[in-house]
């Protein structure tokens, strides 16, 4: 086989603008892991929440052990993240209970009154306990 002359311009595949293939209005990074979450089955997060575990890119199933803040995915940039671990589903770091009170401006103090309480002791659980009526 005699390979020919080099073949004209041969210019790089890389198109002008990012056409990645999705469509519709754009999504809010949380927004994106929950439609990824919904399509997949499987919770799913985005770039930059806090969340231990093994998660694969929903893009491209690179795989990454995460320790600390979710990561664009290397390979393909893409910002979800889809949980692969086993167990119930990891809850980020900051992101516990819908009431945040972390949110909540500490009140302005009109008085100073200082309320100790005492530290309630857990309740003991008693093993053995018979349902009698
Ligand atoms: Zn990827």
């Amino acid at each position: 086989m005699t390979g020919g002359k080099a073949m004209g311009t041969s210019g790089p595949t890389q198109g002008p603008g990012r056409t990645a293939g999705n469509q519709g209005p754009k999504l809010t990074p949380a927004q994106g892991a929950q439609q990824a979450e919904q399509r997949l089955g499987k919770p799913c997060y985005h770039a930059g929440q806090q969340v231990p575990g093994v998660y694969s890119c929903i893009t491209c199933q690179f795989r990454i052990n995460n320790r600390g803040t979710l990561p664009g995915c290397p390979d393909c940039g893409e910002i979800i993240w889809a949980y692969m671990g086993d167990g119930p589903r990891p809850v980020p770091e900051g992101e516990t209970a819908p009431a945040a009170e972390a949110a909540a401006p500490p009140p302005p103090a009109e008085e100073t009154v200082a309320i100790e309480e005492p530290v309630q002791e857990p309740v003991k659980v008693e093993e053995g306990i018979k349902l009698e009526p």
